[in-house]
């Protein structure tokens, strides 16, 4: 569904992560669905809002979790493009092993068809995890760092560290924030009310993982 011009969510099927789709005349994918399954139905969801395919340039990776990147290879070989850039955070650039793969810092700033959005680092879910944050419109793509109604991503994964996820979900807590655009359940609107839950719950989580 579109949420506001040039931005659309993709639900995800069973096991895949949401997926977003920024742009028209330049678009960009955010997450890619678990499974090559799920690639396929992206393109689809892309033609049925009316967009051109072809106009796809960028697919930004929140974080190295299968179910976010597993859609990644089809995707690439379904547009069978050289031109499109893969973004991840620097942190894990090597483990794609693909030429066409760049790495984002914590604060720049990507212009995705007019809409810039800014790399927010947020280790903690995993060590590589980002969310992209858009000022003028107080959107918040957070990935697995948190999700609607409070919840949070887990932390008893390889690389999951309860108290970066604290610190980091301290960051978000700052923004100003309307539309939560999370890599699992549902897209929320008062987005500011849910981080702030999700802050109180990841701090009594702390106790149980210390
Ligand atoms: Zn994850």
């Amino acid at each position: 569904m579109e949420i506001i011009d040039k931005v659309y969510s993709i639900d995800s099927i069973g096991f895949d992560s949401n997926c977003y789709i920024i742009g028209k005349n330049e678009i960009t994918i955010v997450d890619t669905g678990a499974s090559p399954e799920y690639a396929k139905f992206i393109i689809e969801k892309i033609r049925s809002f009316g967009l051109d395919i072809s106009n796809i340039h960028k697919i930004i990776i929140t974080h190295r979790h299968p179910d976010h990147i597993g859609g990644l290879k089809k995707l690439l070989e379904l547009l069978s493009s050289n031109s499109i850039l893969v973004y991840v955070h620097k942190k894990f650039i090597t483990y794609y092993k693909l030429s066409n793969v760049k790495g984002l810092s914590d604060g720049e700033i990507l212009n995705l068809d007019g809409l810039l959005f800014k790399i927010i680092y947020t280790p903690g879910h995993t060590e590589d995890s980002i969310c992209l944050y858009n000022e003028k419109y107080k959107i918040l793509i957070s990935g697995d760092t948190v999700f609607s109604f409070g919840n949070i991503g887990r932390v008893d994964l390889p690389g999951g560290n309860i108290k970066n996820l604290v610190k980091s979900i301290e960051k978000l807590a700052k923004l100003d924030v309307e539309f939560l655009l999370p890599g699992h359940m549902d897209f929320v609107m008062e987005g500011n009310k849910h981080i702030k839950q999700s802050l109180q719950f990841a701090k009594s989580n702390l106790i149980i993982y210390e």
